[in-house]
């Protein structure tokens, strides 16, 4: 199977722009672990109910919550490219409800 890439410009996860087209300034892009489960960016307030903790190893992913495809934020800072790293399902289980989650406490976002 052939490797899906994302536009994304000089290295910055923020400026990937998905393969299904979603942007940060579209319908955002969130910062995920290795499961694709959006994690908890707010710092040293308790992580929420749903929420993945920040990755000890800041081994950070890229979640499009449009289509699920997940990129890992060191590829693309390494290389400037940004393979699609793999697929969650956005409509249901746990990662519907952490971006549910995500959105409802959207007021310092990250990226
Ligand atoms: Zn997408």
């Amino acid at each position: 199977m052939d490797t899906e890439f994302a536009q994304v410009n000089g290295h910055d996860v923020t400026t990937i722009t998905c393969v299904c087209g979603n942007t940060v300034s579209d319908e955002g892009l969130i910062q995920a672990n290795s499961q694709g489960i959006p994690v908890h960016a707010g710092g040293d307030t308790p992580v929420p109910d749903g929420l993945a903790e920040w990755p000890d190893d800041e081994d950070l992913y890229t979640l499009c919550p449009s289509c699920g495809r997940v990129y890992r934020d060191g590829v693309i800072e390494e290389t400037g490219t940004a393979p699609v790293a793999f697929r969650v399902d956005v409509t249901a289980g746990p990662v519907a409800a952490a971006i549910r989650i995500h959105w409802d406490l959207d007021t310092e976002t990250e990226l």
